[in-house]
């Protein structure tokens, strides 16, 4: 069957392509200069590492999304940590600890011309604490004259040295196979209520934004159970919590707390959490204090939310503090800086007073509910068609790009593919997007779109 020039296998491939759910996560440590970002470049493809290098954005960003032979995963990137704040042995072990616990898997990077140092040693102990696979990368082995260096590290005692040279790529490809291999298939856990267990919220925003108190708040009296229902949670960092009648499982509410002793560098560990958390859950309810100016660790905590296509509640807190002074520029503000977000549920709290507490789970669900829509595609391609007829691409060289067919792709986000006779604009593109959130009401959920252009 064709659809305009198009053989269904191309709509089945795109549909394979577009179709993922949640990714087993990687993540890449070692000490500093060893290699992690070159080979995190590698691994991501340096077409996306182009794509993403935006001043102020790079830095903070944390996760990747990659894929090896067919097959995706997030790479968490350590690269950007700034190796004197606590001193070496302490820093790189602090950041190791960090990334293994957001992990499926680990790269251990070791410099192979250095051989292992007592640094080395130091990560080699927590990854066997953590007990996480690991696949040893020997780095900078340019050449053949290199791979002998790697053999010494045997001695490390995690297996097969894997000499790679992130820089050229030399035995990067079947340093990747062994990391496919290492990788679950999918996340350990599984996604949503189809398979009875609780849905997964991020509660996620800048330090002292009010989310140990919102979470104090909320866990109250209601607090089911602390740790554990068996087979539903082996982490106890995830507190399962009661509200509105349901169970929720808070995921990493660790990272909530406070880490007194991590004075310097909190805020990469902070993003480091954030990202983290963001992976396990499926809605992310970001917390925003709306005391203060919306600033752009706020648009960073949205953005690493959009990306990793989580459903999205905004609750901005300390609502208790606000005159009206301060409630007029907020709402300026929010029209300003949180624009990407417009389509998400918000809710006014504050976990002072308990104010509309009862409103963040009707705002959960809701977000939810858009995060999980299908449209099927009889319904999609009759409201595209009436679209395309009604508000026509501009003709462009003497030539009319048109929106042939289209199907849902996937869930959770959702996420389309539209078959296209030419390029579409990206002003076109954020129009049909505008009206598709109106017409199916995806509230609280980014929506991918990708066009597929007839050659
Ligand atoms: P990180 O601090 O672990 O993220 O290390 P970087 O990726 O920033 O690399 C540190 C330095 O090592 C840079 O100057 C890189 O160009 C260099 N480097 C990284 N990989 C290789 C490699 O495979 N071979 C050689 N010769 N140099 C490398
Ligand atoms: P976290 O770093 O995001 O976990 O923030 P905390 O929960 O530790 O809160 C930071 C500060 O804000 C503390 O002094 C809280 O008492 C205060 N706070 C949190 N929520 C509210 C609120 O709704 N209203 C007011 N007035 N203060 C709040």
């Amino acid at each position: 069957a064709a659809v305009e020039g198009f053989d269904i296998e191309d709509v089945e491939g795109a549909i394979g392509e577009a179709g993922h759910g949640p990714l087993p996560v990687l993540a890449v440590v070692g000490r500093p200069n060893v290699g992690k970002s070159t080979l995190v470049n590698r691994i991501i493809g340096r077409r996306e590492a182009v794509v993403e290098d935006k001043p102020g954005v790079t830095r903070d960003r944390v996760t990747y999304e990659a894929e090896w032979a067919g097959r995706r995963f997030k790479v968490v990137d350590t690269g950007g940590w700034e190796q004197d704040v606590l001193g070496i042995d302490a820093s790189v072990a602090a950041q190791a600890e960090y990334a293994i616990e957001a992990a499926d898997a680990v790269v251990f990077v070791v410099d192979a011309k250095v051989g292992a140092t007592d640094t080395d040693e130091a990560v080699v102990r927590l990854l066997r604490k953590a007990g996480k696979p690991v696949v040893l990368a020997a780095n900078k082995v340019d050449g053949l004259s290199g791979e002998s260096d790697a053999a010494y590290l045997w001695s490390l005692g995690l297996g097969e040295p894997h000499p790679v040279s992130a820089l050229h790529g030399r035995g990067t490809g079947d340093m990747l196979d062994a990391v496919l291999e290492a990788l679950p298939e999918a996340p350990e856990q599984t996604f949503g209520t189809a398979v009875g267990g609780p849905r997964r919220i991020a509660l996620i925003g800048r330090p002292n934004v009010g989310k140990s108190s919102l979470l104090n708040k909320v866990a109250g009296e209601e607090r089911v159970v602390v740790n554990e229902i068996a087979g539903t949670t082996r982490d106890p960092v995830d507190e399962l919590i009661e509200l509105g009648g349901i169970t929720w499982k808070f995921v990493d509410t660790a990272g909530i707390r406070k880490r007194v002793h991590l004075q310097q560098g909190a805020d990469y560990y902070a993003s480091l959490r954030t990202a983290a958390a963001v992976e396990k859950a499926e809605v992310a309810v970001i917390l925003i204090d709306a005391s203060e100016s919306i600033s752009i660790q706020d648009q960073r905590i949205v953005t690493m939310a959009v990306d990793a296509g989580r459903a999205i509640v905004l609750a901005f807190n300390k609502w208790d503090t606000l005159d009206e002074e301060r409630r007029y520029y907020l709402e300026r503000e929010i029209e300003t800086e949180l624009a990407q977000v417009a389509w998400a549920p918000r809710v006014n709290v504050s976990a002072r007073t308990g104010r509309h507490m009862e409103k963040l789970v009707p705002g959960i669900e809701t977000a939810l509910a858009g995060w999980e829509t299908r449209v099927p595609t009889g319904r999609l391609n009759a409201f595209l068609g009436e679209l395309v007829a009604a508000h026509p691409h501009p003709v462009r060289g003497g030539k009319q790009p048109r929106i042939l067919f289209g199907t849902q792709a996937g869930t959770k986000p959702p996420r389309f593919v539209f078959f296209a006779s030419g390029f579409i604009e990206a002003g076109y593109r954020r129009f049909i997007e505008r009206r598709l959130r109106e017409e199916f009401s995806f509230e609280g959920t980014p929506i991918h779109i990708s066009v597929r252009v007839r050659e």
